[in-house]
């Protein structure tokens, strides 16, 4: 199936807020990344054309019964940017300022993700333009059954496997898989991951992006001669992957984190902050701020902390042009998507900041999603400490293997993994004969 249509004209015009006019270009900004990485491995032009854009994407206008009786009217995404190696697989976003721009630059970094870590998996993504924090759960439940419902025609655990992303969570992912099974007739558990335990999910993957991340730090630091132990960092972004990060970067690493923030702002105390605390703070008070004992910081002025390492783990763009050259932290560690714009990207090479890019240190999350597929298509389930043993070394090859390239090539990190995931995927089109 090709199913293409274009967005209603609001959707495409150039979004009003300074989040969404950053969130705007994160397209052009992953063409761009492909555009330098082609460049060097002198790569086929009609490969390379290919390359530079979503192979499908559906785009979908969903009503939805609201609790007051009225029917509000969101719009919605799926994109699927290359599925020469395998099914395409990538998360759910649910964000007022989401845009089909940034939905296709999530979707072409989930291509090239899968590739670095050598899943049988493509790339995909979608989002709704929508605002969780202001709806019920049931007005969430309705809104994800419709979403299901509307873009099941390229869905299934054969086609396209949706996961959970920002303020999306596995109560959500547990309605869309039922939903899915629903329509199918059948059970199909292994068409969603990121599923609570009970419904097919897999042990560890509530922690897996950050645990993986934890993993390429530890291994970047043995590699540059850092000691973590007592060493400050600082987390952009209190969610699934930065909360994640910062027990088991206390846990795994002895790290002592001095700054978290979340979408209302940060805080930061040079003498530590204790996971348990601050999680129990925003789990009462629903953000980090006011946090007893620790000063406010602005989400800009966490970028530029004097920290160890600097994990951003909330949304694309987070440190740009403008505040590239405030970044004091010896290694930056990506655990979201797309947080270094590639002007950022530039000046903080020029400076000598260590960079984990995100296709390979927020990888965790897509990794421990197909060890869910692989339990879900056999009905056998592992324990915890056989996840995290098959991660830890899925982790540490994929990212050996792009320190390994990085210093073959004389490129930096994310040029090494995009040479390494192009390669990838361009042998898998030349061999299916796309190109
Ligand atoms: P989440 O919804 O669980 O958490 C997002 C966090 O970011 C929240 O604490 C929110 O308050 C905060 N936030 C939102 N806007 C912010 C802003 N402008 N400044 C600072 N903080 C802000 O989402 P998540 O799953 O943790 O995803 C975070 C990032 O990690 C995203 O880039 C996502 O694509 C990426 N990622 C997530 C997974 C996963 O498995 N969940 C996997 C790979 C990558």
């Amino acid at each position: 199936m090709n199913t293409r249509t274009v967005a209603p004209d609001h959707l495409q015009s150039a979004p009003s807020s300074p989040a969404a006019e950053a969130s705007r270009n994160q397209f052009s900004e992953a063409q761009r990344q492909l555009d330098e990485a082609a460049a060097f491995i002198q790569l086929e032009p009609s490969a390379h054309e290919l390359l530079r854009w979503p192979m499908r994407e559906l785009h979908v206008t969903i009503p939805v019964r609201m609790d007051n009786g009225s029917t509000k009217i969101f719009h919605g995404f799926r994109v699927q940017h290359n599925d020469a190696r395998g099914p395409n697989k990538g998360g759910i976003r649910f964000h007022p300022e989401e845009t089909i721009d940034t939905v296709r630059a999530l979707a072409a970094w989930m291509t090239w993700k899968t590739a670095v870590m050598d899943l049988p998996l493509g790339g995909g993504k979608g989002g709704v333009v929508c605002d969780p924090k202001t709806m019920s759960e049931g007005e969430l439940e309705r809104l994800s059954r419709a979403y299901i419902r509307q873009t099941a025609c390229i869905l299934g655990p054969e086609k396209d496997i949706p996961a959970p992303d920002v303020y999306t969570t596995p109560r959500i992912m547990a309605w869309m898989a039922d939903e899915y099974s629903i329509m199918q007739g059948n059970n199909e558990f292994g068409s969603i991951t990121g599923k609570p335990l009970a419904l097919g999910g897999s042990a560890g993957r509530n922690d897996a992006t950050a645990r993986g991340g934890i993993f390429c730090i530890r291994e970047a630091a043995s590699l540059l001669g850092i000691d973590l132990r007592g060493a400050a960092a600082a987390i952009q972004g209190y969610g699934n992957a930065g909360a994640h990060a910062h027990r088991l970067a206390e846990e795994l690493l002895g790290m002592k984190i001095v700054a978290v923030s979340d979408s209302k702002g940060g805080i930061f105390n040079p003498e530590g902050l204790s996971c348990n605390a601050v999680s129990a703070h925003k789990k009462s008070t629903g953000s980090v701020t006011g946090f007893p004992g620790a000063a406010p910081v602005t989400n800009e002025e966490i970028v530029g902390l004097d920290v160890c390492v600097f994990m951003p783990a909330a949304l694309e763009g987070t440190v740009h042009k403008a505040n590239a050259d405030s970044v004091r932290a010896r290694m930056i560690a990506e655990l979201a998507n797309g947080p270094l714009t590639p002007d950022a990207d530039k000046v903080l090479h020029e400076k000598g900041c260590y960079i984990i890019p995100d296709l390979v240190c927020n990888a965790g999350g897509v990794t421990v999603s197909w060890f869910e597929m692989v339990q879900n298509s056999y009905g056998y389930y592992w324990d915890e400490e056989d996840v995290h043993r098959r991660l830890e070394k899925k982790m540490v090859a994929a990212y050996r293997n792009v320190h390994r390239t990085a210093l073959e090539h004389k490129v930096h990190n994310r040029l090494a993994a995009y040479i390494i995931a192009i390669g990838r995927v361009a042998e898998a089109m030349k061999m299916r004969g796309w190109t």
